[in-house]
């Protein structure tokens, strides 16, 4: 698997973008940066975009990649959630008043936007992937996922504070090469990570040794927030755990 980094970051500058990857260049987990991180050729080309929550740094460029590609007449883009995010999206963002409804949009029967249902623990086939949605620990409801193709399958949290079903059914995929987790806060800020629903590296930490061999995969972080970055950083190199990196945009992984 091709895993390219679009967006890794839990707030926007000039120099960071909020979350959005692209795998094999035809499916994207979640939509922060589609359109800011993403030329037009490579908006084009997917064919799926995976949504683990409704908020707004996860999906605020659904909209403008809609419009690009309807510009454009490409076929639909399937966007897979689970049942409380595609009412989210449909209620909230495509409803035709805060943006067009691109789910109707140049037609119903050929709408820029398709929407899937994915029922969390079942896997689901999305755009040739085997798909799995698993419940995380966040303030709304919000998924982690399961991707897998061939032999090879890629874990990503989704935004989430300590949780625990998310991390047994990764210790059981024997085809896992690599795993996205999120990390938005410095430990001195607990009290607003545990209220946000998000991980500092030291519940990170404690996470990620719920595995049977923590640190034998790479392990790669997202969703840091901008002003704490570095501090962050130096505190995951203090977890010791081997195969932890934090991301850097438009980086290339192999899995
Ligand atoms: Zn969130
Ligand atoms: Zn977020």
């Amino acid at each position: 698997m091709l895993l390219r980094v679009v967006g890794c970051h839990g707030g926007e500058t000039p120099r960071h973008r909020t979350t959005a990857f692209v795998v094999d260049d035809v499916l994207a987990i979640d939509a922060g940066s589609l359109t800011s991180g993403l030329d037009l050729p490579a908006q084009y080309r997917l064919r799926a975009c995976l949504i683990g929550h409704a908020h707004l740094d996860h999906i605020r460029d659904l909209a403008t990649i809609s419009d690009n590609r309807c510009q454009k007449g490409c076929p639909p883009l399937v966007v897979a959630a689970t049942r409380g995010t595609l009412r989210a999206l449909k209620k909230y963002f495509f409803n035709g008043v805060l943006w067009p409804d691109f789910t109707q949009i140049p037609s119903a029967a050929s709408p820029t936007i398709q929407l899937l249902e994915l029922k969390r623990g079942v896997p689901t086939t999305v755009a040739g992937f085997e798909v799995t949605a698993i419940p995380v620990t966040h303030t709304i409801e919000s998924s982690g996922f399961l991707i897998a193709r061939g032999r090879a399958a890629l874990g990503f949290t989704g935004d989430t504070g300590p949780t625990d079903r998310f991390w047994e059914v990764m210790a059981a995929e024997p085809r896992l090469r690599g795993l996205l987790a999120e990390v938005s806060f410095p430990n001195r800020l607990q009290r607003l990570a545990t209220d946000s629903g998000h991980h500092t590296p030291r519940s990170l930490g404690a996470d990620l040794r719920k595995s049977p061999s923590p640190g034998a995969l790479p392990t790669l972080l997202y969703h840091m927030k901008p002003a704490y970055l570095a501090e962050i950083e130096r505190e995951c190199a203090r977890l010791r755990l081997p195969n932890l990196s934090t991301l850097r945009l438009d980086e290339e992984l192999v899995l």
